[in-house]
């Protein structure tokens, strides 16, 4: 962490009604981001068009029916300042709030067409216990919410803990995340249709392999969504 971010997140610590996307002093301490930077989210209405940026991330790689990240990432901007204290700070609000946002969004549109349930991506027990808690878990509750579908947050777990797809080159991500995800006991999810559900995509590695892993073995139609986008 840099001493810029440090700096931000010991003041947010400090004064928790700061806005986690753009740090001005949010007038109501029931908003889970400002006024300003709500209206100015960077949409990318990607759930409209079939062939978007993240889709065609799994072209020749995988067979799916949807994907589509609801914002796009802008570095130093005010996405990645809410990733930042989504993921490191505990502020899983936003994860919800997020989720619900992008779920009215996706409500009633073709891209939901079908989809049975939401699985957050797991995080590999030794992660969980230090983070205390998936941040996908909290988006996945937000889409949950917002497009009335069930949560199958039990299904699937991560068996390896493999080092950040941050630290490793984009042309080794691949194998960093090849067969780290493993099916659990009693699953019902056989021959249904999975929204996969992450906080940022990047190359889609890690979805590919948990898309593979529920495609191959229990013949599920797999469609993605994240919340940011770097593409
Ligand atoms: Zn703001």
């Amino acid at each position: 962490m840099c001493r810029v971010e440090f700096i931000d997140n010991l003041i947010h610590s400090l004064y928790p009604n700061l806005c986690p996307g753009c740090h001005s002093i949010m007038p109501n301490k029931n908003m889970v981001i400002c006024t300003n930077c709500e209206l100015n989210l960077p949409v990318t209405n990607y759930y409209q068009m079939k062939d978007n940026p993240v889709a065609k991330l799994f072209w020749g790689k995988i067979i799916i029916e949807n994907a589509a990240s609801y914002l796009m990432f802008n570095k130093k901007g005010t996405v990645q300042s809410m990733m930042h204290q989504m993921k490191y700070f505990g502020n899983k609000e936003i994860g919800i709030y997020l989720g619900r946002k992008f779920g009215k969004d996706l409500f009633n549109s073709e891209f939901i067409e079908g989809v049975e349930g939401v699985i957050p991506l797991p995080l590999h027990p030794r992660r969980l216990a230090m983070r205390g808690y998936n941040q996908s878990e909290y988006i996945a509750m937000g889409l949950k919410e917002s497009l009335n579908i069930p949560l199958w947050n039990h299904a699937v777990e991560r068996v390896v803990n493999n080092i950040s797809q941050t630290k490793v080159s984009t042309s080794d991500r691949h194998d960093n995340v090849k067969d780290i995800f493993g099916l659990k006991k009693n699953h019902e999810l056989t021959g249904k249709h999975v929204l996969i559900v992450d906080d940022t995509i990047t190359t889609g590695a890690t979805l590919l392999s948990l898309g593979s892993l529920l495609q191959k073995e229990l013949n599920c139609k797999i469609s993605f969504a994240t919340i940011a986008s770097v593409v």
